[in-house]
């Protein structure tokens, strides 16, 4: 079957066309993605009216696009999926009205997709992980462990109790004057910079429950940015790297405590996964990579550009729940929050 997926809940505009054969076995034809970056950039953050009006004006050539590259005629295609939440309520109202208006016209059904799922699907699609498994989603606007026991059956085992990790870079990069998105220029700064240089705190370190929090340790650099300003190209280096460092034993720390508590909630996992834009860190990816061998268990990083926002996850996730019965009414409304497991407790940020 072929779906085509719209992705509008940030500050990517997306679309792709993805074919899913009788197998389960998934093939991306098409995967277009329009970052905002340099619409955010003067911000040095993502404003909700700027994204929602760059989506409106973009989704069309976006899907277009997809369609084009992917060489498949409209009529061809078996169900529009569109990310329905959460995110920024503007940008989802825009891909999801586009969705509708186009299974409508084509009289083909839709799927409205939940984009932490289809981030959590992504895995099925580029490595044919099997249920169960152990996702670690790390974004700009989540941070969860979560046991993916089938489709749409997932328990919450840990979110961070203030900042995503994403958002933790992207605020240290903002401090250090290292621009927007954080994430890759705080990794290139750290890549030659002294990561014993500065003791930032373990945050979590060692509590049963496999939680994640950034907010002391981002003020801990701030305050060591303080104390040695102005900053000096090697403070900036070691800072970075200190922080990363950080960052990296907290999330070894608490995967390894969430590996413990899969096993209660879900058996054994096939297999440890890591998806979101914070997935793309190689700092995090060795640490996991270490962790995995450790216990020995399959790490599972979907390639970067599948990882961050993409219209090829929402298609697929599309597809999945096509195959399985799963689709939605054209009344289906925009979510701003939509968690992933539904009886998590819902504590403010980064619980999705
Ligand atoms: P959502 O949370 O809704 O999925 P998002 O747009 O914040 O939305 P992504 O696009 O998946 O999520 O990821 C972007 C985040 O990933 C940003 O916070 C960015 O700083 C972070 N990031 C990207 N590359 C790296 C990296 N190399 N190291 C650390 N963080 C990174
Ligand atoms: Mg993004
Ligand atoms: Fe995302």
């Amino acid at each position: 079957m072929l779906v085509l997926g719209i992705e509008t809940t940030c500050d990517e505009t997306a679309a792709a066309v993805v074919l899913r054969n009788q197998d389960g076995e998934g093939e991306i034809l098409s995967n277009i993605v329009l970052s905002q970056i340099a619409e955010h950039a003067a911000y040095g953050g993502v404003v909700p009216e700027i994204a929602a009006r760059a989506h409106a004006e973009m989704v069309d050539h976006v899907i277009e696009r997809a369609m084009d590259e992917a060489g498949i005629r409209f009529d061809k295609l078996d169900a529009i999926a569109a990310a329905a939440g959460p995110g920024l309520i503007g940008g989802v109202i825009v891909g999801l009205t586009t969705g509708k208006a186009l299974a409508l016209a084509l009289n083909r059904p839709l799927v409205a997709v939940n984009h932490l799922e289809a981030h959590a699907l992504t895995p099925r699609l580029t490595d044919h992980v099997a249920f169960p498994y152990l996702l670690l989603l790390a974004s700009g606007g989540h941070t969860q462990l979560v046991a993916v026991r089938g489709l749409g059956d997932y328990v919450r085992l840990g979110t961070t109790i203030d900042d995503a990790i994403g958002e933790a870079f992207d605020k240290t990069a903002k401090m250090l004057g290292l621009g927007y998105p954080g994430g890759p220029a705080v990794e290139a700064q750290a890549m030659s910079g002294d990561a014993t240089r500065f003791a930032f705190p373990r945050p979590m370190q060692g509590r049963p429950e496999p939680n994640f929090s950034l907010s002391g340790l981002k003020t801990a650099v701030r305050l060591e940015a303080e104390r040695h300003a102005p900053l000096a190209a090697k403070d900036v280096r070691d800072l970075c790297a200190s922080f990363q460092a950080a960052v990296v034993d907290m999330v070894v720390d608490r995967t390894r405590v969430g590996l413990r508590r899969f096993r209660d909630a879900a058996g054994q996992p096939t297999a440890l996964v890591v998806a979101g834009g914070v997935a793309a860190n190689r700092a995090i990816r060795r640490g996991l990579q270490r962790l995995g061998s450790e216990v020995g268990l399959r790490l599972v990083m979907p390639p970067v550009a599948l990882c961050t926002d993409n219209g090829a996850m929402i298609a697929w996730a599309g597809a999945e729940r096509l195959a399985a019965g799963m689709t939605d009414g054209l009344d289906f409304s925009p979510r701003a929050r939509w968690p992933l497991d539904p009886n998590a407790p819902g504590s403010g940020k980064g619980t999705g």
